[in-house]
């Protein structure tokens, strides 16, 4: 029989779980008589401190095609997704944020194109941001052109993590095992074919977004690093330029000096430029760290999480 497995990242969803495995049962049972299928939800906790685990675990104990993962501290939604992956075993994988704001019932939608054997994967894209604070939409979309120019990859701007793969392409992203994770990017680098299945923006059914704007301008500039050295190529032309308009402005100077006669002017144009070159270097050599940094981060190989505990159906026990 065929197996799905339905990957979930949950961190402090209390609020809202309730509400969102209700009607995620009622697709799955649905898709489970219609398909003649079987379902794995898999339940990732990834360090949630509200009882969103407790949740979990009662429903784990209620039926018995549930099974989780649970982290010992919070590691981040990207370590949750690769968690989820890893131990996702059916022959199609989904993805699903446990907020609602992805509809559940695409998944009908998304099984259907993957499964004729036409895409690879079925994705959900949002086709507006109601609801979403102008300035945050403003940069969004500014940060996808970017990433797209800089990677040379087709991500999509309004692209959500919600997705339905199969085995080919699910193995494909394990093999990327780099710690600075950007499943935006990912997905598309990885390549095969992707369905995009429009849908409406919704909000969160409850609790809160774990995004603040300055989380989500780290993740951005994570996704810029991961996926390209432009910053580092932009930074070098930008020292060549500095280096060529200095040359020029000392050779005016001479000139100056040579035929009018006037003596050097002013040490305060001198100072705002000295502040001008000191404070891009400063930027640049940050981004240089910025990198450094990742590189660091890989080469202590740590793990992407630690397992506090698991119920994982292909054991049938707690480990
Ligand atoms: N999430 C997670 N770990 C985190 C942050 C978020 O597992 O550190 C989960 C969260 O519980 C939700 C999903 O990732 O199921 C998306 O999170 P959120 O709604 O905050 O992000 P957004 O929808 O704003 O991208
Ligand atoms: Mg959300």
């Amino acid at each position: 029989m065929i197996k799905l497995t339905i990957v979930i990242p949950c961190f402090n969803e209390k609020d809202v779980l309730p509400a969102f495995y209700e009607r995620l049962c009622s697709v799955t049972n649905k898709l489970v008589k219609q398909y003649e299928m079987a379902i794995e939800l898999l339940f990732v906790d990834d360090g949630s401190s509200d009882g969103t685990l407790e949740i979990i675990e009662q429903y784990s104990k209620e039926a018995s095609d549930i099974s989780y993962l649970s982290f010992s501290r919070n590691f981040g939604k990207e370590a949750a997704i690769y968690a989820g992956l890893e131990h996702a075993q059916g022959e199609y994988v989904a993805l699903l944020d446990a907020d609602l704001q992805d509809p559940p019932e695409l998944l009908e939608q998304m099984y259907k194109e993957v499964e004729s054997g036409m895409f690879d994967c079925a994705a959900a894209r949002r086709t507006d941001r109601e609801g979403e604070p102008l300035i945050r939409s403003f940069f969004a979309r500014c940060f996808y052109r970017i990433i797209r120019k800089m990677s040379g990859l087709e991500i999509v701007d309004g692209a959500r993590d919600f997705r339905l793969m199969n085995k080919k392409m699910h193995r494909a992203i394990l093999l990327l095992d780099e710690k600075n994770r950007f499943s935006k990017g990912l997905f598309p680098w990885v390549g095969f074919t992707t369905k995009w299945i429009e849908y409406e923006n919704t909000e969160r059914a409850g609790g809160q977004t774990k995004w603040s704007f300055i989380k989500l301008l780290f993740y951005a500039f994570d996704g810029i690093v991961a996926f390209s050295s432009a910053p580092l190529t932009i930074v070098s032309l930008a020292g060549i330029l500095f280096m060529i308009l200095s040359a020029i402005l000392v050779l005016f100077i001479i000139a100056k000096k040579l035929i009018w006669g006037d003596p050097v002017a002013g040490w305060p144009s001198l100072a705002c430029i000295i502040f001008f070159t000191s404070g891009a270097q400063c930027f640049f050599t940050g981004i240089l760290g910025y990198y450094i940094s990742k590189i660091y981060a890989e080469i202590k190989r740590r793990p992407h999480y630690i397992l506090k505990d698991k119920k994982h159906l292909k054991h049938d026990s707690n480990t």
